[in-house]
């Protein structure tokens, strides 16, 4: 046992992620799971504009 490797968990998806250096995206397990975190928050303060459909005229 030379090395310890500490264990996570993913905070979007609670899977286990190992605090590796090599993991740019900790604490998350991978960056989707990142993206998403990211998203929930800003989903706040981002509304989607509402589309006016344009009907087709002849
Ligand atoms: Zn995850």
């Amino acid at each position: 046992m030379d090395k310890q490797i500490k264990e996570v968990n993913c905070p979007t998806c609670k899977k286990i992620v190992k605090w590796d250096a090599d993991n740019p995206y900790k604490p998350f397990c991978c960056e989707r799971c990142k993206l998403i975190d990211f998203g929930a928050w800003a989903d706040d303060s981002y509304s989607v504009p509402e589309q006016n459909p344009d009907l087709p005229q002849d």
